[in-house]
């Protein structure tokens, strides 16, 4: 059986990711969502070991100890990061695991696990991406300003992603992702049994 692989969707604060890998996952329940790590709070209708698996900073700092992460950030003031026992085990069974996470724990991926596909999303403007942050009303004026800049920051990372997805419109933004997927689904480097099985 051969491979599957691990797609990271990033991008700046406000560029949609949650809501695109939500759409993704409803429209093709084969792909496997990565549950992280978090010392955040579970925010109204978010569940354990659905959304993330909610720990305290003590637990976190354990599971850094061990060597369990494939890569962590503090983002926004709290640690978020990715079991990495789960990932590799689903990418040997042939699964194609999706990470939405932060462009610090994209980059630390490239690193450690640079076979993964990289997709770098963006709002369709910096003052669309101003508002969104701004209407999730969950933030304040402080917060909002910090996240603003990080994403110019974050910006200065796109060339070390594979592939660059604008989300203007959610659908649209859905369906370039799908068109990734399956082009890296015909990749000869994850096909090469298919060509050894006509070869005999
Ligand atoms: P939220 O708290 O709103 O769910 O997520 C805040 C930010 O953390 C988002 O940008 C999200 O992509 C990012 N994030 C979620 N999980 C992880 C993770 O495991 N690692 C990293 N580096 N970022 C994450």
């Amino acid at each position: 059986m051969s491979k599957g692989f691990l797609l990271v969707i990033s991008g700046p604060s406000g560029s949609g990711k949650g809501t695109v890998c939500k759409h993704i996952l409803e429209r093709n329940e084969k792909l496997v969502f990565s549950v992280s790590a978090t010392t955040r709070a579970p925010r109204r209708g978010e569940e354990d070991g659905v959304n993330y698996f909610f720990v305290d900073e003590e637990s976190f700092k354990e599971m850094v100890e061990n060597d369990e992460f494939l890569e962590y950030a503090n983002v926004h003031g709290n640690f978020y990061g990715t079991p990495k026992k789960f990932v590799l085990e689903q990418i040997e069974k042939g699964e194609i695991v999706i990470l939405e996470i932060d462009v610090q724990g994209a980059l630390q991926v490239k690193e450690s696990y640079p076979e993964a596909v990289f997709v770098f999303l963006l709002p369709p403007s910096m003052s669309e991406l101003k508002n969104r942050i701004k209407k999730r009303g969950t933030e304040s004026q402080e917060d909002i300003d910090l996240r603003f800049k990080n994403a110019f920051e974050e910006l200065k990372f796109v060339d070390e992603y594979d592939y660059i997805v604008i989300n203007d419109e959610v659908p649209e933004a859905v369906k370039k992702i799908e068109t990734i997927i399956g082009a890296e689904k015909l990749k000869v480097k994850r096909l090469r049994n298919i060509i050894d099985s006509i070869l005999d």
